[in-house]
């Protein structure tokens, strides 16, 4: 997901259709057979991510500590004067060479396992557009970043990594409120909620709520992929509710009509901000533990100077290392804001029912794993498993008189 927006549900399946040739299967084997899947699934991503973070510590290390850094630098010296151009250079061709490591990677994750597992319905030509055009977007924007650190390591070497924090908290915030309109526009289609029952469910809940809700779109998810999701995004003139065409098809209007009061709780517990707020003093912490590394690591390993391009390999291997740190702490944060926003669409709405089968579809849909492994969910998951999600909502109803019998 993009900056600024906020999933209601990791990656799901469409699940088959249950009546094969007129037999009704089994209920019991076929959920059975989806938490196997579930599980596989979730193993080789899980292994994608475990080979991601190996590359993102060995190659910068091996980069440094064999010289090549230093090596680069001293080529692209040779092609000019200027210190912006230098850095310029160096990331481009730092880049570059990573995309050459991290593409097989990146196609077997996001295309073959996908397809592997009947979630992607994306042609590979469009899988490869839109991989060329993030990584494109994601080149644009380190460079713009790594520029902005170097001139400050040039002209503030006490004082950057306070200016640098400021210039970065600014950007996000900025990002986040273009986001629904420029960034997510490169890769998805919107179309306004069309007329009809959904609608008009909406705009009773945002009555009843009291919750203005500016714009609901649907997000045009279905040419790509078979997995559901919602989210709210953008601040001010942006902001907006989207619903994936996904889930809008596969599930039932009580079951969206509880995703929608789920996705309103942010709006209402002003979500996005405390994100950024998160983000932002992450931000701050890791350039302070960077300008930390650099104040005493750059003479021990023969650098000229804190602000020599040679030592980004360092900035980026501490950077990565503050964030894995912050990983489980954010993540934490975030689940308990999914957490009050489920108890926030339970009570406005009091359907623990739809609320329950929705999670059990979009486990399915999304071939989530329902219970996964508590270390991995405490490291890595924003949202709380689908099992826990579900166990809430029956405690909720147990709680407020609604017979268990109500949640299927
Ligand atoms: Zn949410």
């Amino acid at each position: 997901m993009p900056e600024g927006s906020e999933q209601l549900e990791g990656p799901v399946q469409v699940d088959s259709p249950e009546g094969v040739g007129g037999e009704v299967r089994d209920e019991a084997v076929q959920s059975e057979l989806d938490a196997v899947q579930a599980q596989q699934y979730e193993r080789i991503k899980l292994r994608i991510t475990v080979a991601n973070l190996a590359l993102s510590i060995a190659l910068p290390l091996v980069f440094l500590l064999a010289g090549w850094s230093e090596e680069l630098r001293d080529v692209v010296e040779d092609w000019s004067g200027s210190a912006a151009v230098v850095v310029l250079l160096y990331v481009l061709i730092v880049s570059l060479a990573l995309e050459a490591f991290t593409f097989p990677l990146d196609i077997y994750s996001g295309y073959f396992v996908e397809r592997r597992f009947g979630l992607s319905r994306s042609k590979l030509r469009l899988w490869l557009a839109d991989w060329a055009k993030g990584e494109t977007l994601q080149i644009v924007f380190l460079v713009g970043a790594i520029e902005l650190i170097y001139f400050l390591l040039r002209e503030l070497p006490g004082t950057w990594w306070l200016v640098a924090g400021a210039g970065f908290t600014l950007f996000f915030v900025v990002l986040s409120a273009l986001a629904p309109v420029l960034l997510f526009r490169l890769f998805f289609k919107f179309e306004p909620l069309p007329d009809g029952e959904l609608k008009d469910r909406l705009l009773a809940l945002s009555q009843r709520l009291g919750v203005y809700v500016r714009g609901v779109y649907v997000w045009m998810l279905g040419d790509k992929t078979r997995k559901a999701n919602a989210a709210l995004a953008g601040w001010g003139r942006t902001r907006r509710i989207l619903l994936a065409d996904t889930l809008i098809e596969e599930h039932t209007t009580d079951e969206i009509e509880v995703v929608l009061a789920h996705e309103m709780a942010h709006q209402v517990h002003r979500d996005i901000w405390r994100g950024l707020i998160i983000q932002t003093a992450l931000v701050f912490i890791a350039l302070f533990v960077v300008h930390l590394a650099l104040e005493a690591w750059t003479e021990p390993l023969g650098l000229r100077s804190v602000s020599d391009i040679a030592n980004l390999p360092l900035l980026l291997l501490v950077t990565g290392a503050v964030t894995l740190v912050a990983l489980p702490v954010a993540n934490g944060l975030s689940r308990r804001m999914e957490r009050a926003a489920d108890r926030y669409a339970l009570e406005k709405t009091g359907m623990a029912g739809p609320f329950a089968s929705a999670m059990e579809r979009l486990a399915k849909q999304n071939l989530s794993q329902k219970r996964p492994n508590g270390f991995v969910e405490f490291v890595l998951h924003s949202h709380p498993s689908v099992e826990s999600r579900i166990e809430f909502a029956k405690e909720w109803a147990r709680a407020h008189g609604k017979g268990a019998t109500e949640i299927q």
